[in-house]
């Protein structure tokens, strides 16, 4: 491969979160188990019928393109792409051509900026069914008229890696908005690779290869690692790439040849005679573009520099928390919480970076862990903003030990209880008290000589001996560094 460059451009389905379809009152449920339940002569394609345009769906392309940095047309249409397929009712899919909703923009993946060359609206189609050992097939049109966003890159990408980073942003992004829920899992996000090799240095583009229907990251990730290798096979013996389109064969975790481009399709584009085009200039008033950008919030790549400024968290812990929208809004509530505290407690400003820090590690480590499985959400948080804060407050006064930190906020999780509550209750509260932690280590020390004799001698361990045996006698609640000091206090003696 260090001959060749791989040219990578992506396209991304996206089926958008309307109430209803694109061009029908029906309802847009892409959980709906009962086939062709939420149909109509509209979405079925009846001779007579009208489509309207869905407004919020027009809406939803427009903040993408606008999070994406795109220009906005001002004038957009919707065009007849014509195909026969089962599960395309009309005989022909409403998509834009030549006029699309969002052109030349582009989304940042580590520090690189991908050209997008275009996001459009158009209908998902149905889904066709295959019953095992039928001799037939069964359509479900529920599917048909789904509103579907469509991205485009630059062939721009030069990497398997970059392809799945681009995925993965994409996908934040429109689930940040709110425009999908963008799961691969079920559909709702689809990708496409354009993908062609050319020697290293050269400015021509090759010949491009079409694989189509990735339902994964990891399918985009090894399909264009699979392609990279064939093509360069093809190139070193002196072959020619055929321009195809290509399937991804999971269980072989091969490409397979679909079509040739002799068999490429004509989709005979024309304007749609039955939609008026979109006018959304402000003099038309039908779209308020300013107001739907002001409707965006604030980024992942913003928020994460962002937080690396303002609480000077690492690199690594601002992403990952800026790229989960409502832990972000979390930790903040928490830090804000924290910020009332130290003002009402009157102690200087340099806590709240000490505070901040702690927060940041809690949620990412423990809260994480009660959060998450396998990458999977397995549980709602019930701690409050305030709560979170208090234990915080909790574990900085010394007030609870490392172990019994864990435990409270397990418990605080499951139940949503108040930290001091459960402290008493659990009793887990750290031994801070002098004269109770001295009860333990006179105990300690009369009950182990001979390490107090090393200790003498000048054996620096043994002292670490002496500590551990205080903490195994106090179940682990005495404040350590307190025992620690007072120990050695006592043996300096
Ligand atoms: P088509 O007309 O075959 O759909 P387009 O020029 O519209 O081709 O491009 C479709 C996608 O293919 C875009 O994402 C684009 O970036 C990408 N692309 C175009 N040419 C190449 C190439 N030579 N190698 C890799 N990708 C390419
Ligand atoms: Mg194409
Ligand atoms: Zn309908």
């Amino acid at each position: 491969m260090t001959k060749y460059e791989a040219v990578i451009g992506m396209e991304v389905h996206v089926e958008l979160k309307t109430n209803s379809k694109m061009f029908c009152s029906c309802a847009n449920n892409p959980d709906e188990m009962e086939p062709n339940k939420n149909i109509c002569p509209i979405c079925m394609g009846h001779p007579g019928t009208l489509p309207v345009a869905n407004k919020k769906a027009v809406e939803y392309v427009i903040k993408t393109g606008l999070a994406l940095d795109c220009q906005i047309a001002e004038i957009s249409k919707f065009d007849r792409k014509n195909y026969f397929y089962p599960d395309l009712p009309k005989g022909y899919q409403i998509s834009q051509y030549d006029q699309p909703l969002c052109e030349k923009g582009n989304l940042i993946i580590n520090d690189r900026k991908i050209g997008i060359t275009r996001i459009h609206l158009e209908e998902d189609t149905g889904k066709l069914l295959h019953p095992k050992g039928a001799d037939y097939s069964l359509v479900d049109l529920n599917r048909a008229g789904t509103p579907l966003m469509e991205l485009v890159t630059e062939p721009e990408i030069k990497s398997s890696a970059e392809a799945k980073e681009f995925c993965k942003q994409f996908q934040l992004i429109v689930k940040y908005i709110g425009v999908s829920d963008a799961d691969m899992e079920k559909g709702h996000m689809r990708c496409e690779v354009n993908i062609s090799l050319k020697p290293k240095g050269q400015k021509e583009f090759g010949t491009k290869v079409e694989i189509k229907n990735l339902n994964s990251f990891r399918a985009v990730e090894r399909s264009i690692e699979y392609e990279i290798k064939r093509q360069a096979e093809i190139l070193d013996e002196g072959g020619k790439i055929i321009q195809e389109t290509r399937g991804w064969d999971a269980d072989k975790q091969q490409t397979y040849s679909q079509r040739k481009k002799e068999e490429a399709h004509d989709y005979r584009y024309f304007p749609e005679p039955d939609l008026p085009p979109l006018d959304l200039t402000k003099k038309a008033g039908m779209f308020d573009v300013q107001k739907i950008k002001d409707s965006i919030p604030e980024l992942p790549l913003l928020k994460k520099y962002r937080f690396i400024n303002q609480y000077k968290l690492t690199e690594e812990n601002a992403k990952i928390l800026s790229e989960d929208k409502e832990l972000a809004n979390y930790f903040e509530e928490i830090i804000s919480e924290l910020k009332h505290w130290i003002k009402d407690k009157g102690i200087d400003g340099d806590k709240l970076n000490k505070l901040t820090k702690l927060t940041a590690n809690y949620i990412l480590t423990e809260l994480q862990r009660l959060l998450y499985k396998n990458g999977n959400l397995v549980s709602e948080c019930k701690i409050t903003a305030e709560n979170f804060a208090e234990f915080i407050t909790l574990i900085d006064e010394g007030k609870i030990s490392s172990s019994g930190a864990q435990e409270m906020l397990a418990e605080m999780f499951a139940t949503g209880g108040d930290p001091s509550n459960i402290l008493d209750e659990k009793g887990l509260g750290q031994i801070s008290n002098e004269s109770e932690i001295e009860k333990i280590i006179n105990e300690v020390i009369k009950n182990n000589p001979q390490s107090v004799e090393d200790y003498k001698s000048g054996k620096e361990v043994a002292l670490k001996f002496l500590v551990g045996q205080t903490m195994r006698e106090s179940k682990g609640k005495a404040n350590p560094q307190i025992a620690r000091d007072m120990l050695e206090k006592k043996l300096k003696q």
